[in-house]
Protein backbone atom coordinates (compact mmCIF):
# COMPACT_ATOMS: atom_id res chain seq x y z
CA UNK A 1 0.00 0.00 0.00
CA UNK A 2 0.98 3.44 -0.95
CA UNK A 3 1.03 6.77 1.08
CA UNK A 4 0.14 8.41 -1.93
CA UNK A 5 -0.05 6.11 -5.02
CA UNK A 6 1.39 7.78 -7.59
CA UNK A 7 2.04 5.14 -9.58
CA UNK A 8 -1.71 3.75 -9.61
CA UNK A 9 -2.80 7.15 -11.09
CA UNK A 10 -0.17 7.24 -13.90
CA UNK A 11 -1.49 3.63 -14.73
CA UNK A 12 -4.75 5.18 -14.93
CA UNK A 13 -3.90 8.29 -16.86
CA UNK A 14 -1.14 6.55 -18.79
CA UNK A 15 -2.15 6.62 -22.64
CA UNK A 16 -3.17 10.44 -22.69
CA UNK A 17 -0.04 11.68 -20.34
CA UNK A 18 2.33 9.79 -22.90
CA UNK A 19 0.94 11.09 -25.75
CA UNK A 20 0.90 14.69 -23.99
CA UNK A 21 4.48 14.23 -23.19
CA UNK A 22 5.23 13.09 -26.82
CA UNK A 23 4.21 16.18 -28.04
CA UNK A 24 5.85 18.87 -26.41
CA UNK A 25 8.87 16.35 -27.24
CA UNK A 26 7.65 16.76 -31.18
CA UNK A 27 7.50 20.94 -31.05
CA UNK A 28 10.08 21.17 -29.01
CA UNK A 29 9.10 24.43 -27.22
CA UNK A 30 10.27 23.39 -23.86
CA UNK A 31 10.42 26.58 -21.89
CA UNK A 32 7.07 28.36 -21.98
CA UNK A 33 5.92 26.29 -24.72
CA UNK A 34 1.91 26.81 -25.89
CA UNK A 35 0.74 24.08 -23.02
CA UNK A 36 2.21 26.31 -20.36
CA UNK A 37 -0.42 29.16 -21.40
CA UNK A 38 -3.14 26.37 -21.82
CA UNK A 39 -2.45 25.56 -18.68
CA UNK A 40 -2.85 28.81 -17.20
CA UNK A 41 -6.20 29.38 -19.07
CA UNK A 42 -7.98 26.04 -17.71
CA UNK A 43 -6.53 26.92 -13.77
CA UNK A 44 -8.07 30.24 -13.92
CA UNK A 45 -11.00 28.95 -14.96
CA UNK A 46 -11.05 26.31 -12.56
CA UNK A 47 -10.13 28.20 -9.74
CA UNK A 48 -12.18 31.47 -10.90
CA UNK A 49 -9.69 34.08 -10.91
CA UNK A 50 -8.63 36.38 -13.86
CA UNK A 51 -4.98 35.49 -13.18
CA UNK A 52 -2.77 32.44 -13.37
CA UNK A 53 0.94 33.22 -13.45
CA UNK A 54 2.41 29.54 -13.20
CA UNK A 55 6.40 29.26 -12.16
CA UNK A 56 8.82 26.79 -11.00
CA UNK A 57 7.42 25.54 -7.63
CA UNK A 58 5.47 26.46 -4.51
CA UNK A 59 7.92 28.07 -2.15
CA UNK A 60 9.13 30.75 -5.49
CA UNK A 61 5.07 30.86 -6.52
CA UNK A 62 5.36 32.91 -2.63
CA UNK A 63 8.23 34.14 -3.10
CA UNK A 64 7.12 35.70 -6.28
CA UNK A 65 3.42 36.99 -4.26
CA UNK A 66 6.06 38.50 -1.64
CA UNK A 67 7.85 40.55 -4.15
CA UNK A 68 5.07 41.55 -5.60
CA UNK A 69 3.71 43.01 -2.37
CA UNK A 70 6.85 44.59 -2.12
CA UNK A 71 7.58 42.84 1.25
CA UNK A 72 11.05 43.34 2.68
CA UNK A 73 13.13 44.17 5.09
CA UNK A 74 11.72 45.42 8.62
CA UNK A 75 7.91 44.01 7.42
CA UNK A 76 6.21 41.63 9.51
CA UNK A 77 4.15 39.07 7.89
CA UNK A 78 1.45 36.80 10.23
CA UNK A 79 1.62 33.24 8.74
CA UNK A 80 0.90 29.45 11.00
CA UNK A 81 3.34 28.06 13.07
CA UNK A 82 1.96 24.68 12.40
CA UNK A 83 2.48 24.76 8.00
CA UNK A 84 5.40 23.26 5.61
CA UNK A 85 8.44 25.17 6.72
CA UNK A 86 7.82 27.05 2.84
CA UNK A 87 5.77 29.03 3.81
CA UNK A 88 8.00 30.75 6.54
CA UNK A 89 11.00 30.47 4.84
CA UNK A 90 9.64 32.74 1.74
CA UNK A 91 8.98 35.48 4.57
CA UNK A 92 12.61 35.41 5.35
CA UNK A 93 13.80 34.76 2.34
CA UNK A 94 11.86 38.04 1.33
CA UNK A 95 14.05 40.01 4.20
CA UNK A 96 10.81 39.78 6.21
CA UNK A 97 10.45 38.31 9.78
CA UNK A 98 7.86 35.92 9.79
CA UNK A 99 5.76 36.47 13.06
CA UNK A 100 4.15 33.38 13.98
CA UNK A 101 0.20 32.50 15.23
CA UNK A 102 -1.72 29.59 16.88
CA UNK A 103 -3.82 27.27 15.33
CA UNK A 104 -7.53 26.43 15.17
CA UNK A 105 -7.87 23.00 17.48
CA UNK A 106 -10.17 21.47 15.06
CA UNK A 107 -9.05 22.84 11.42
CA UNK A 108 -5.61 23.03 12.22
CA UNK A 109 -5.69 26.53 10.51
CA UNK A 110 -4.15 29.89 11.24
CA UNK A 111 -6.41 31.06 14.82
CA UNK A 112 -8.09 34.73 13.86
CA UNK A 113 -8.17 35.30 17.60
CA UNK A 114 -4.93 34.75 17.86
CA UNK A 115 -3.45 36.52 15.13
CA UNK A 116 -5.70 39.74 15.97
CA UNK A 117 -3.13 39.24 19.25
CA UNK A 118 -0.37 38.68 17.69
CA UNK A 119 -0.64 42.26 15.03
CA UNK A 120 -1.70 43.92 18.37
CA UNK A 121 1.80 43.16 19.85
CA UNK A 122 3.77 43.68 17.10
CA UNK A 123 2.04 47.48 16.96
CA UNK A 124 2.76 48.44 20.46
CA UNK A 125 5.95 46.74 20.50
CA UNK A 126 6.68 49.36 17.03
CA UNK A 127 9.79 47.52 15.24
CA UNK A 128 8.33 45.65 12.91
CA UNK A 129 5.66 47.12 10.31
CA UNK A 130 2.99 44.92 9.93
CA UNK A 131 2.42 44.43 5.88
CA UNK A 132 0.85 41.21 5.01
CA UNK A 133 -0.89 37.61 6.45
CA UNK A 134 -0.22 34.36 5.10
CA UNK A 135 -3.18 31.99 5.69
CA UNK A 136 -2.32 27.92 4.64
CA UNK A 137 -4.73 26.14 3.60
CA UNK A 138 -3.69 23.21 5.57
CA UNK A 139 -4.19 19.37 4.59
CA UNK A 140 -6.47 20.73 2.08
CA UNK A 141 -9.11 22.82 4.14
CA UNK A 142 -9.35 26.46 3.35
CA UNK A 143 -8.53 28.83 6.48
CA UNK A 144 -11.69 30.95 7.39
CA UNK A 145 -11.21 33.73 5.16
CA UNK A 146 -14.12 35.80 6.27
CA UNK A 147 -12.43 36.21 9.72
CA UNK A 148 -8.86 36.70 8.20
CA UNK A 149 -9.80 39.19 5.36
CA UNK A 150 -12.10 41.35 8.16
CA UNK A 151 -9.06 41.57 10.21
CA UNK A 152 -6.55 42.38 7.23
CA UNK A 153 -9.16 45.44 6.65
CA UNK A 154 -9.02 46.21 10.37
CA UNK A 155 -5.56 46.80 9.98
CA UNK A 156 -4.25 47.64 6.49
CA UNK A 157 -2.46 44.72 5.71
CA UNK A 158 -2.35 41.81 2.38
CA UNK A 159 -3.87 38.50 2.82
CA UNK A 160 -1.76 35.83 0.41
CA UNK A 161 -3.23 32.27 0.55
CA UNK A 162 -0.61 29.75 0.79
CA UNK A 163 -2.99 27.02 -1.37
CA UNK A 164 -0.27 24.03 -1.61
CA UNK A 165 -2.20 21.63 -0.41
CA UNK A 166 -5.49 23.44 -0.47
CA UNK A 167 -6.01 23.47 -4.89
CA UNK A 168 -9.31 21.62 -4.91
CA UNK A 169 -10.89 22.83 -1.67
CA UNK A 170 -13.46 25.65 -1.22
CA UNK A 171 -15.89 27.47 0.57
CA UNK A 172 -19.41 27.86 -0.07
CA UNK A 173 -20.90 31.41 -0.03
CA UNK A 174 -24.26 32.89 1.13
CA UNK A 175 -25.98 32.58 -2.59
CA UNK A 176 -24.71 28.54 -2.30
CA UNK A 177 -22.07 29.14 -4.88
CA UNK A 178 -18.29 27.51 -4.16
CA UNK A 179 -15.54 29.66 -3.68
CA UNK A 180 -12.44 27.41 -4.54
CA UNK A 181 -9.17 27.77 -3.43
CA UNK A 182 -6.56 29.87 -4.62
CA UNK A 183 -8.79 32.67 -5.26
CA UNK A 184 -8.81 33.89 -1.58
CA UNK A 185 -6.78 37.05 -0.31
CA UNK A 186 -4.68 39.54 -2.71
CA UNK A 187 -3.04 36.81 -4.23
CA UNK A 188 -2.59 32.80 -3.89
CA UNK A 189 -0.27 30.56 -4.40
CA UNK A 190 -0.49 26.68 -4.71
CA UNK A 191 2.76 24.31 -5.66
CA UNK A 192 2.25 21.27 -8.03
CA UNK A 193 4.83 18.80 -6.49
CA UNK A 194 4.03 15.58 -6.64
CA UNK A 195 2.26 14.47 -3.52
CA UNK A 196 -0.30 17.47 -3.40
CA UNK A 197 -3.62 16.92 -4.52
CA UNK A 198 -2.87 18.79 -8.31
CA UNK A 199 0.65 17.29 -8.57
CA UNK A 200 3.21 16.91 -11.75
CA UNK A 201 5.90 14.80 -12.23
CA UNK A 202 8.38 17.09 -10.93
CA UNK A 203 8.42 20.64 -9.27
CA UNK A 204 5.80 22.99 -10.14
CA UNK A 205 3.88 26.10 -9.14
CA UNK A 206 1.08 28.63 -9.39
CA UNK A 207 0.11 32.40 -8.55
CA UNK A 208 -3.32 33.34 -8.77
CA UNK A 209 -4.22 37.14 -8.50
CA UNK A 210 -7.32 39.28 -9.86
CA UNK A 211 -5.20 42.26 -9.70
CA UNK A 212 -4.24 43.39 -13.29
CA UNK A 213 -1.34 45.23 -11.84
CA UNK A 214 -0.21 42.01 -9.43
CA UNK A 215 -0.52 40.28 -12.81
CA UNK A 216 2.07 42.25 -14.81
CA UNK A 217 4.48 42.47 -11.99
CA UNK A 218 4.24 37.96 -11.54
CA UNK A 219 4.80 37.59 -15.52
CA UNK A 220 8.06 39.95 -14.93
CA UNK A 221 9.27 38.84 -11.84
CA UNK A 222 9.09 35.04 -13.04
CA UNK A 223 11.62 35.92 -15.98
CA UNK A 224 14.22 38.16 -14.74
CA UNK A 225 12.44 41.35 -14.05
CA UNK A 226 12.01 41.19 -17.42
CA UNK A 227 10.05 44.40 -19.68
CA UNK A 228 9.07 44.28 -23.27
CA UNK A 229 11.42 41.33 -23.87
CA UNK A 230 13.90 38.73 -21.82
CA UNK A 231 16.67 40.64 -22.66
CA UNK A 232 15.18 44.16 -21.60
CA UNK A 233 15.61 43.36 -17.78
CA UNK A 234 13.74 46.18 -15.34
CA UNK A 235 13.60 45.34 -12.09
CA UNK A 236 15.71 42.17 -10.05
CA UNK A 237 13.18 38.87 -11.15
CA UNK A 238 14.49 35.10 -10.83
CA UNK A 239 14.11 32.21 -13.39
CA UNK A 240 11.25 30.86 -12.17
CA UNK A 241 9.21 29.34 -15.03
CA UNK A 242 6.79 25.65 -15.31
CA UNK A 243 8.56 23.71 -17.60
CA UNK A 244 6.34 23.12 -20.86
CA UNK A 245 6.36 19.48 -20.18
CA UNK A 246 5.37 19.63 -16.59
CA UNK A 247 2.02 21.92 -18.17
CA UNK A 248 1.62 19.19 -20.40
CA UNK A 249 1.38 16.54 -17.60
CA UNK A 250 -0.51 18.97 -15.30
CA UNK A 251 -3.51 19.84 -18.32
CA UNK A 252 -4.65 15.92 -18.27
CA UNK A 253 -4.10 15.34 -14.84
CA UNK A 254 -6.22 18.54 -14.07
CA UNK A 255 -8.62 16.78 -16.67
CA UNK A 256 -9.61 14.35 -13.89
CA UNK A 257 -9.18 16.30 -11.04
CA UNK A 258 -12.99 16.46 -10.12
CA UNK A 259 -13.34 12.82 -10.28
CA UNK A 260 -10.15 12.18 -8.16
CA UNK A 261 -11.44 15.13 -5.70
CA UNK A 262 -14.69 13.22 -5.20
CA UNK A 263 -12.92 10.05 -4.35
CA UNK A 264 -11.20 11.88 -1.89
CA UNK A 265 -14.13 13.08 -0.37
CA UNK A 266 -15.59 9.36 -0.12
CA UNK A 267 -12.58 8.16 1.34
CA UNK A 268 -12.74 10.76 3.86
CA UNK A 269 -15.98 9.60 4.58
CA UNK A 270 -15.98 6.50 5.41
CA UNK A 271 -12.73 7.08 7.02
CA UNK A 272 -14.53 9.37 9.67
CA UNK A 273 -17.07 6.90 9.99
CA UNK A 274 -14.92 3.87 10.67
CA UNK A 275 -12.25 6.07 13.00
CA UNK A 276 -14.58 8.11 14.62
CA UNK A 277 -14.68 6.73 17.75
CA UNK A 278 -11.11 5.78 17.94
CA UNK A 279 -9.88 9.16 17.00
CA UNK A 280 -10.27 12.83 16.95
CA UNK A 281 -10.84 12.38 12.93
CA UNK A 282 -10.88 15.49 11.47
CA UNK A 283 -14.01 18.65 11.21
CA UNK A 284 -15.06 20.15 8.39
CA UNK A 285 -16.91 23.41 9.40
CA UNK A 286 -19.68 23.57 7.93
CA UNK A 287 -19.92 25.19 4.36
CA UNK A 288 -15.95 24.24 3.58
CA UNK A 289 -14.66 21.68 1.10
CA UNK A 290 -11.47 19.99 1.44
CA UNK A 291 -9.49 18.75 -0.84
CA UNK A 292 -7.90 15.89 1.42
CA UNK A 293 -4.09 16.28 1.24
CA UNK A 294 -4.16 14.89 4.06
CA UNK A 295 -6.27 12.93 6.13
CA UNK A 296 -4.97 13.42 9.45
CA UNK A 297 -6.05 12.71 12.92
CA UNK A 298 -5.37 12.87 16.68
CA UNK A 299 -4.11 10.55 19.02
CA UNK A 300 -3.48 10.37 22.51
CA UNK A 301 -1.25 7.95 22.06
CA UNK A 302 0.82 8.21 19.05
CA UNK A 303 3.79 6.22 19.18
CA UNK A 304 1.77 3.29 19.74
CA UNK A 305 -0.86 3.89 17.29
CA UNK A 306 1.74 4.30 14.32
CA UNK A 307 3.29 1.01 15.52
CA UNK A 308 0.00 -0.82 14.79
CA UNK A 309 -0.87 0.69 11.23
CA UNK A 310 3.31 0.09 10.46
CA UNK A 311 3.28 -3.59 11.91
CA UNK A 312 0.15 -4.28 9.38
CA UNK A 313 1.97 -2.66 6.17
CA UNK A 314 -0.25 0.74 6.26
CA UNK A 315 2.41 4.10 5.39
CA UNK A 316 1.34 6.48 8.15
CA UNK A 317 3.14 10.38 8.15
CA UNK A 318 3.68 12.79 10.43
CA UNK A 319 2.63 16.51 9.42
CA UNK A 320 4.28 18.62 11.45
CA UNK A 321 5.98 17.58 14.32
CA UNK A 322 8.23 20.53 14.75
CA UNK A 323 5.89 24.00 15.18
CA UNK A 324 8.25 26.66 12.29
CA UNK A 325 8.75 28.67 15.89
CA UNK A 326 10.83 25.50 16.66
CA UNK A 327 12.98 24.64 14.07
CA UNK A 328 16.64 25.49 14.15
CA UNK A 329 16.32 28.34 11.18
CA UNK A 330 14.18 30.53 13.16
CA UNK A 331 15.95 30.20 16.61
CA UNK A 332 16.98 33.95 16.22
CA UNK A 333 13.68 34.57 16.87
CA UNK A 334 13.43 34.04 20.41
CA UNK A 335 9.98 32.27 20.73
CA UNK A 336 9.54 30.20 23.62
CA UNK A 337 7.95 26.32 23.49
CA UNK A 338 4.39 27.22 25.20
CA UNK A 339 3.86 30.44 23.47
CA UNK A 340 1.65 28.41 20.86
CA UNK A 341 -0.06 25.58 23.17
CA UNK A 342 -2.17 24.67 20.33
CA UNK A 343 0.16 24.03 17.84
CA UNK A 344 2.65 22.24 19.97
CA UNK A 345 -0.17 19.99 21.27
CA UNK A 346 -1.31 19.19 17.37
CA UNK A 347 2.62 19.02 16.76
CA UNK A 348 2.50 16.18 19.33
CA UNK A 349 -0.42 14.14 18.58
CA UNK A 350 -1.32 14.29 14.98
CA UNK A 351 -0.80 11.70 11.98
CA UNK A 352 -1.77 11.16 8.79
CA UNK A 353 -3.18 8.53 7.04
CA UNK A 354 -2.78 7.10 3.54
CA UNK A 355 -5.02 9.78 1.13
CA UNK A 356 -5.44 9.25 -2.57
CA UNK A 357 -7.79 8.85 -4.94
CA UNK A 358 -7.22 4.82 -5.62
CA UNK A 359 -7.54 3.07 -2.19
CA UNK A 360 -10.61 1.98 -2.07
CA UNK A 361 -8.94 -1.66 -2.35
CA UNK A 362 -6.73 -1.19 1.03
CA UNK A 363 -9.60 0.75 3.17
CA UNK A 364 -10.90 -2.35 4.99
CA UNK A 365 -7.27 -3.75 5.89
CA UNK A 366 -7.22 -0.18 7.33
CA UNK A 367 -10.21 -0.13 9.36
CA UNK A 368 -9.40 -3.36 10.63
CA UNK A 369 -6.60 -2.28 12.64
CA UNK A 370 -8.40 -0.85 15.29
C1 LIG B 1 4.40 22.03 -0.32
C2 LIG B 1 4.14 23.30 0.32
C3 LIG B 1 4.78 24.48 -0.08
C4 LIG B 1 5.92 24.53 -1.03
O1 LIG B 1 5.72 23.92 -2.28
P1 LIG B 1 6.97 23.39 -3.12
O2 LIG B 1 6.37 23.19 -4.49
O3 LIG B 1 7.42 22.12 -2.51
O4 LIG B 1 8.02 24.44 -3.13
C5 LIG B 1 4.41 25.66 0.53
N1 LIG B 1 3.47 25.70 1.49
C6 LIG B 1 2.84 24.58 1.90
C7 LIG B 1 1.78 24.69 2.96
C8 LIG B 1 3.15 23.34 1.35
O5 LIG B 1 2.54 22.24 1.78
Amino acid sequence: MQFIDLAAQYKHLQNKIDKRIKTVLEHGKYIMGPEVKELEEKLSEYVGVKHTITCANGTDALTLALMTLNITKGDAVFCPTFTFFATAEAVAFAGATPVFVDSNEDTFNICPSDLEKRIEQVISEGKLMPKAIIAVDLFGLPADYAAIQKIADKYDLKVIEDAAQGFGGAIIDENGKEQRAGSFGDIATTSFFPAKPLGCYGDGGAVFTNNEEYAALLKSYRVHGKGEDKYDNIRIGMNSRLDTIQAAILLEKLYEFPIELESRNKIANSYDKNLSSFYKTPKTPSGYLSSWAQYTIISENRDLDIKAFKEKGVPVMVYYATCMHQQTAFKSLYCKNGDFPVAEKLAKSVFSLPMHPYLNSHLSLIFNIK
